[in-house]
Order: C-alpha cells, then sequence, then structure tokens
C-alpha cells in the first residue's frame, strides 16, 4: 500500500513538472523570444515589444559591453530566440561569431543601427577608457541622442512586425508613444543646452559625440590617458592648461566606470567632478528602483547645465 501510495505521489509530481513544462512552452510558443545585447537596446525593444514578446537582455547588468566575448551558453540563448537584436556590429564584435552558428531561417539577427548616419570613432580615447582590447571604426553610442535612438526604434519595430505580423498595430502604437516621449526630451534638450555659455564638456569616457553634435556642443575626451594607467606630471600638465584655456570647471564621468584618472585630473585642475552616464551599464537594482533610459537622460540633462 505504501508503496503504491509513494507511486502515485511521484506519479502526480511528474504529470504536475509535465503540465508545468507544457504549460511554459505555450506561453513560449505563443510570444516571440527576443534576445538584446546590452541596455540601451534592450530599453528600446521592450519599450516596442511591450506584452507581446518576451525580452531578455543577454549581457550581466554590470558588464561593460566592450569587452564582452560570447560564452557558450550565450550562443544557445542566441540560437533558441526568434529575434536577436544589437546595437552595431562595432560594439558588439562578439556577433562576428554568430553568423557561422546561427539559422537563419529561425533567428533573425538585426542590427539596430542599420541605415543610420554614423560617426567615426574618436579613436584612442574611448578605446582605452575601456582597456583598449578592439578599436571602434565608428562611434557606436548614437543611443545618447534622442533622435538616433528613435531611428534604430523604427528598425527594431520593422523587425518585430515582420517576426510577428499578427502584432503589427500594437508594436506600431508601442513605437509611435516611444517616438513621443524621444522628441519631447529632445526638445527639452534643445531648450535647456540652448543658453549653456561654455559649450565644451569634458568627459572622461568618449561617449557623448552624438549628444554634442546634436545640441551644438564640443565634447573633449580626457585623450590619451588610459583608464589603468596614471598619468605622467607632463599629461597632467598639459590637460590642466587645455582646461584652463577653454574656461572648464566640470569633468564629467560615468559612476558606472572607474574614475581614478579623471580624479587626479579634477583634484589637479581644481575643478569638480560631476556624473554623466553613458546609460551603457544599469544595474539591476536602479532598474526595480525606476530608473530607465528616460530617467538617466533627465538627469544627465540636469548636469550638463551645471557645465
Ligand atoms: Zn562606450
Amino acid at each position: 500500500m505504501k508503496q503504491i501510495v509513494k507511486s502515485a505521489f511521484l506519479l502526480a509530481l511528474i504529470i504536475f513538472a509535465g503540465c508545468s513544462i507544457l504549460i511554459n512552452k505555450v506561453s513560449a510558443a505563443d510570444r516571440p523570444q527576443v534576445l538584446t545585447t546590452f541596455y540601451p537596446v534592450y530599453f528600446m525593444v521592450q519599450s516596442i515589444a511591450g506584452e507581446e514578446a518576451d525580452v531578455t537582455m543577454l549581457l550581466p547588468s554590470n558588464q561593460d559591453v566592450h569587452s564582452y566575448d560570447l560564452s557558450a551558453r550565450d550562443a544557445v540563448m542566441v540560437q533558441e530566440s526568434d529575434l536577436f537584436v544589437y546595437q552595431d556590429d562595432e560594439m558588439e564584435i562578439f556577433v562576428q561569431e554568430l553568423a557561422s552558428i546561427v539559422d537563419p531561417a529561425k533567428t533573425r539577427l538585426v542590427e539596430s543601427t542599420k541605415g543610420l548616419d554614423l560617426l567615426e570613432g574618436e579613436g584612442g580615447a574611448h578605446q582605452e577608457a575601456h582597456g583598449g582590447d578592439h578599436q571602434h571604426e565608428i562611434d557606436p553610442h548614437t543611443w545618447l541622442d534622442p533622435m538616433l535612438y528613435a531611428q534604430q526604434s523604427e528598425n527594431i519595430m520593422k523587425a518585430l512586425v515582420e517576426i510577428d505580423p499578427d502584432n503589427a498595430k500594437k508594436y506600431e502604437e508601442n513605437y509611435n508613444e516611444l517616438l513621443e516621449n524621444l522628441k519631447m526630451l529632445d526638445k527639452d534638450y534643445q531648450e535647456k543646452l540652448k543658453e549653456l555659455s561654455n559649450r565644451t564638456i569634458v568627459v572622461q569616457h568618449g561617449a557623448f559625440a552624438y549628444l554634442a553634435n546634436a545640441y551644438g556642443l564640443e565634447q573633449m575626451a580626457i585623450a590619451g590617458l588610459s583608464s589603468e594607467q596614471e598619468p605622467s606630471a607632463q599629461q597632467l600638465g598639459e590637460m590642466q592648461k587645455l582646461l584652463l584655456e577653454k574656461n572648464i570647471s566640470v569633468i564629467y564621468v560615468d559612476p558606472a566606470l572607474d574614475s581614478k584618472i579623471a580624479e587626479t585630473v579634477a583634484s589637479a585642475a581644481q575643478v569638480d567632478l560631476l556624473p554623466l552616464r553613458t546609460i551603457e551599464i544599469v544595474t539591476e537594482e536602479e532598474r526595480k528602483a525606476g530608473e530607465d533610459y528616460f530617467s538617466i537622460m533627465r538627469s544627465n540633462l540636469d548636469q550638463l547645465t551645471k557645465n
């Protein structure tokens, strides 16, 4: 008897487990599985997909995308997705490896910056800010200009409509809402930065060229200084002179990145350090606390008005 009860219990467990697998399978099969690389890509895809697709971020939320290598587990995740969206071939260099292992009939790879007018990479400063294992031919940081981000969003909307035409209307609505919000953000940037008297922004990570371009500012990255190496006395002297010439009183650093060098330069030149986020890394804690692309872009704007 005891044996039978035990078997019945086991059987129930198996049936229960089977059911929950089945339920998962059904809902997963229902909704497109969309994989994104890092935060700015994730945010726009999630905004457009809404409830109609399952959107996942491949990179851990504290991972620097520039120095990322694809793991075997990642490759499987990509193969199992219906749509894989990334920023561009220059930013996520690991995508090159994917092309050969992904079945194009199953998984669509979408480069979100396709068709955008991209700036040339500023080379040294950006590369070295990331420890320098690869060089950008183009500047990948388009999302910091809301209207370029809007163009990327349009690419994503079209891709979602193609893989899931039944929900086309929903994707278009979500995209239009995102577009309106981006236009409002752009307008606020235009208005608040118009009056800025000092139009040179000094940053540690040269990620703000598109932003500077869009709002008539000039970005100056703490060039030639790698994030690992202390600047020499001569480099510090040159930097100080440049800051003085341009009447600079602020150096912007991303709190998510190492700011040791900027601290050294700032204290030598007696200028303030203020936070300016590249939005490349947004931690899970921040997301849970309600931070998103828009809230960070707005706090960036507040900081920029202090330049
Ligand atoms: Zn970057």
